[in-house]
This record gives structure tokens, sequence and C-alpha cells, in this order.
């Protein structure tokens, strides 16, 4: 039996390596549906080579452009983010990856969940706004969630036959990206474009500028949390630049797991996908030789304050992390269009987290509500970076 998927963001870095991986593997996997925000042209190519039943696009004044081109295939065109909601619907999938962008991801993760659909999560943002109600209504819909972010998956590859053992800790490992062992001043003048050549992985714009800062790393222990069920103090981070270590386990008796091997993002993908089957691949593999030192250090909390910021989040709770992550995503934009400073982007994070308004038990409206009046503050910030 094929898996029926649709992938929402397919245009992207994690939705382009995804159609690799169902390309290479017509015998297990059959795309039903592909979304994309604006790019209409790479949209339209891989309707024509994949065939899906459906695909939107986002931006509703492309609608004309990828409805033209499709016209001759059998392959319903819709457009709008109300109808990526509602795509994810349908009845042709068994398994949803969100590979989306920053708080876009949520409302249709949600649509998804609440039509039983199982989910592969690589949109960590829509954990850290609202992984409460995601862990309920994916245990009131019985659904599972199979994590796509590297060190998730190496956690979730590790504790597979440990259901009975509990996690006394996790180790997530980090890169510590561009800029690890800078000072402040240098970190004062650093522009996007140094900022978006991560040393490992290739990935959009958006995590790359968090990976630099830390702020990704922040995410994902917030991700973790809701992922493993883990306390704040049972989740660690280890910088560890060579990326060959994705992730370690700590169980009661002391004793470690860990997953490894080269970076690259196709293989958590491929798990996520096939699980709970190991399906076989032609991946360049790990070599002991080429890698005679892995090596470890303690994140360097002082400089890159995005990593403390979201763990003091993750301790207060209720909707905090919605906050942190909008004031984040305004101040990322404003920093890869030359608005404000690398450094400044956690100054803005701090100040929205103070202005914010804390509410303990958020309900979903609660969320979208701190995400809208979040973005006003740090966009009102920003505005006072620029004057
Ligand atoms: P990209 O920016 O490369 O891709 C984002 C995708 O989402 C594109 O298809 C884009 O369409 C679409 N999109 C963006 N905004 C909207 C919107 N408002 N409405 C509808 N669609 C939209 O991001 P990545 O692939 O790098 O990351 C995707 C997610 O996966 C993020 O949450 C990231 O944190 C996570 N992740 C990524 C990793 C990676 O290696 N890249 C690793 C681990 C996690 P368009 O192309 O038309 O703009
Ligand atoms: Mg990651």
């Amino acid at each position: 039996m094929k898996k029926n998927i649709a992938i929402l963001g397919s245009t992207g870095s994690i939705g382009t390596q995804a159609l690799q991986v169902i390309e290479n593997h017509p015998d297990l996997f059959r795309l039903q549906i592909i979304t994309a925000g604006s790019n209409a042209e790479l949209l339209i190519r891989q309707a024509i080579q994949f065939r899906p039943g459906h695909v939107v696009i986002a931006d509703e004044q492309k609608y004309y452009q990828v409805s033209e081109s499709l016209s001759k295939y059998d392959i319903s065109v819709h457009a709008g983010q109300d109808a990526i909601e509602h795509i994810v619907e349908n009845d042709s999938i068994d398994l949803v990856l969100t590979a989306m962008v920053g708080f876009s991801g949520l409302k249709p993760t949600l649509s998804a969940i609440r039509s039983g659909k199982n989910i592969a999560l690589a949109n960590k943002e829509t954990l850290v706004v609202a992984g409460n109600l995601i862990k309920q209504l994916s245990s009131a819909y019985k659904i599972k969630i199979y994590p796509v972010d590297s060190e998730h998956s190496a956690i979730f590859q590790c504790i597979v036959g440990e259901e009975l053992n509990p996690i006394e800790k996790i180790y997530l490992t980090a890169s510590g990206g561009p800029f690890r062992g800078r000072t402040k001043e240098f970190l004062k003048r650093v522009t996007s474009k140094e900022a978006l050549k991560h040393p490992n992985w290739f990935m959009g714009n958006k995590i790359t500028i968090d990976s630099a800062t830390l702020m990704n790393k922040g995410l994902e222990v917030i991700e973790a949390k809701w992922l493993f069920n883990l306390h704040p103090d049972q989740i660690d981070v280890i910088v560890h630049p060579q990326s060959i270590i994705h992730s370690i386990v700590q169980f009661e008796d002391g004793s470690m797991k860990a997953q490894m091997g080269l970076p690259d993002m196709k293989l958590p993908i491929q798990y996520a996908l096939g699980f709970p089957e190991r399906i076989k691949s032609d991946f360049p593999r790990f070599r002991f030789t080429d890698y005679p030192n892995l090596t470890f250090e303690a994140p360097d909390l002082k400089n890159f304050r995005n990593l403390a910021l979201a763990y003091n989040t993750l301790e207060k709770g209720g909707n905090s992390p919605c906050i942190l992550n909008a004031a984040n995503e305004i101040a990322v934009d404003a920093f890869l269009t030359g608005q404000i400073g690398f450094l400044d982007i956690s100054d803005i994070i701090e100040k929205a987290l103070d202005t914010g308004y804390f509410i303990e038990k958020p309900d979903y409206d609660d969320l979208i509500q701190t995400d809208m009046e979040t973005r006003k503050i740090a966009a009102q910030l920003v505005a006072g970076y620029n004057q």
C-alpha cells in the first residue's frame, strides 16, 4: 500500500528534498497535494512532474498563472491561505508534511490534525506557539506526529523500542552557526549576507538566521518539550560544530544513545515519511577517518542571548513562547531587509516579552491575538531603529 502524502511548502528547502525522497520511491509514496506561498514557477514544474491531485498557491494573484499552466492536466488548482487549511482535510491523504515556515503553518496543521491525518512535522514554530493545543488535539484525534527536525528525529530514533524506559535527559546538538566563538563587537557589525552562510546545512533564509542567532536551538528546546513530554531541566544543548551527532538521549541507568550520520535532511525526512520502516538509501555514508575529531562545547549564552530567552519562555509557559516566536519572525525579517543589526534581534525579542500581555492558559483565539499584538509591538520597535 502506497502512503498518500501532502506537502505544505513543497517549494522550500524541506519541501524540495521531500520531493526527491518521493521521486526515489514511487513504489512507497504517492504525492497527492503540494502547496506554495508565491513561487508559482516551481510549483507548476513540480505539479507537471509529480501530477498530484491538487495544488495550492497561497498568493491569490498567482492563481491565473498556475491554473492556465496546468489546464491540460487532471490537477485541481486552488489559491489563498484558507485553501491550504481546507485542502489538508482531503480524504486522499494519509500523511501531511508541514514544511511551511513560521506561524503561517499553524492553521493548516491544526486543520490536518482535526481531520485525523498523521503529521510529519518540520514547521517547528507551530509547536513553539501552540504546543499544548497540538498535544491535546493529537491525542483527542489519535494522530501521530513524526519529527522531521534532525535533532528531534535523532531523539525519536533513539527511543524506538524504549517505550517503557523513561528519558532522564536529552542533549540537543547545535552546530553553533557561522559566528560561533565571535565577540559582541564582531556580532554588532555582521551583515545578513554573512549570516546566511551556514557551515553545515543549506536551508531557507529564516531558519538560517535563526541558526546564526541560536534562536533555532531555542525553538528546538521548546519543540522537544512538547514532542517528548519533558521538563525544561531535562533538555540540554551542546555545541557540536561538525553536526555528525544529531542528538543524544540519556536514560535512567546513565546509558546514552546518540544518532549520527552526515548532515543531510533527506534522511530525517525519509525516516518520518517511511516510519516505521527504514528505507534503503544511497545517501553518502559517514567515514570515521574523515572526522578524526568530534568536538563539544557549552553554548555561549552571553553573546547569543536568544537561547537564554527561549529557555525563559519555556519556564514561564503560557503564551510567552508565542510572543517569543512572533517577535523573532518580525526581527529576523527586519534584519534580512537591513533595517536592524544582528544584536538588535535579541533586544527586540526581549522588549516584546517585557511588553506583551501574559496569558497563563491561552486558548486558540488568545494565541492568534498574541501573535497579532506582538507583531505590532515588534514592528514599532523596529521602526524605532530607523529614526
Ligand atoms: P523555506 O523558506 O525554504 O520554505 C518555506 C516553504 O513554505 C516554501 O514552500 C514557501 O513557499 C512556503 N511558504 C512560506 N510562507 C508561506 C505562507 N505564508 N503561506 C503558504 N506557504 C508559505 O523554509 P525551509 O524549508 O527551510 O523550512 C520550513 C520549515 O521547516 C521551517 O519551519 C523550518 O524551521 C523547518 N526546518 C527546516 C530545516 C531545513 O533544513 N531547511 C531543518 C529543520 C526544520 P514559496 O517558496 O512560494 O515562498
Ligand atoms: Mg534542527
